[in-house]
């Protein structure tokens, strides 16, 4: 999958690809800016594309030498928020990770939450299920059940829970007074965010090439979550969207529909700048395209 495309030279890119088996990788693509090349028009951003890469050693940039399109991204003909929604979503991608550090379920998810942009999904509610599971899938998610000072067990109330955004999560009655720059947090917003941060149910095993199963129920669980009758309740009172139109192949390895929450505007609003600000805290800065999606709910 394409995730940008600099100019090399007067025929020539460096591309940056998010692939399934070697994570995010930069290689020169020789010839690519010429009308008949041998990628046949295939490198535009977000593009997903079958592709032959050789190696090169040590600095040297990978060589690109073919690809052939599989889906181009068609966020820009439907409307200017989903065109904004997948450059969104290939900016994170360039800021959350590093290159060779190969994650097949965060590919998985990039299809899927680019399969919901592409077509008629919601966008806000796919953004908001492609942050929380990039950081499950990526170790850097919030938590939720212990304080991050301190490490005791948080019991919440119906009122709003303290959320440090440096501590990376919640902070019990203790030490609130110690922490400087708390937010509260609903304990709707809470719950809901305790569901989009955890692994998607896995798929039927009919449907499922061997191996994949495993990947999913091994993948890494991130922070622990709180207590499970709480989980349970939060779930029970959120109502997942009904499933639309049939996901092509690609899109059905990670479920993300499981994850398209339809929330209360106020909680998705609340949610969304939570969620922006846990980004710019673990970035160092805000996402460029955070901007341009502010009215996107
Ligand atoms: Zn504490």
């Amino acid at each position: 999958m394409v995730l940008r495309l600099v100019e090399f030279s007067e025929t020539s890119f460096v591309v940056t690809l998010l692939t399934r088996d070697l994570g995010r990788i930069s290689a020169l693509a020789k010839g690519a800016r010429r009308l008949k090349s041998p990628f046949e028009g295939s490198l535009d951003l977000l593009s997903v594309c079958r592709i032959v890469l050789i190696s090169k050693p040590g600095d040297s940039l990978d060589l690109l030498t073919e690809s052939k399109l599989r889906r181009r991204f068609r966020g820009a003909e439907r409307s200017l928020d989903r065109t904004y929604a997948g450059y969104y979503v290939a900016e994170m991608l360039r800021l959350l990770i590093d290159d060779d550090d190969p994650h097949e379920q965060l590919f998985e998810l990039t299809l899927a939450t680019l399969g919901q942009i592409d077509g008629h999904g919601p966008v806000a509610a796919t953004l908001l299920a492609f942050d929380c599971q990039s950081l499950r899938i990526l170790g850097h998610g919030p938590s939720l059940a212990a304080c991050t000072h301190c490490g005791v067990a948080v019991t919440r109330s119906r009122g709003r829970t303290p959320f440090s955004l440096e501590g990376g999560g919640v902070v019990c009655r203790d030490c609130r007074p110690r922490q400087a720059s708390l937010l509260m947090v609903s304990a709707e917003a809470l719950g809901a965010l305790d569901v989009l941060l955890k692994s998607p149910p896995a798929r039927p095993s009919e449907a499922a090439p061997p191996g994949l199963q495993q990947s999913v129920s091994s993948a890494p669980q991130g922070p622990p979550s709180q207590p499970l009758e709480h989980a349970v309740g939060a779930v029970a009172e959120l109502q997942t969207r009904p499933s639309g139109p049939t996901p092509a192949p690609d899109e059905t390895l990670f479920p993300i529909q499981h994850l398209l929450l339809d929330l209360r505007p106020a909680i998705a609003t609340e949610l969304r700048s939570l969620i922006n600000r846990y980004f710019q805290c673990l970035l160092g800065r805000a996402p460029r395209m955070q901007n341009h999606l502010s009215h996107v709910t």
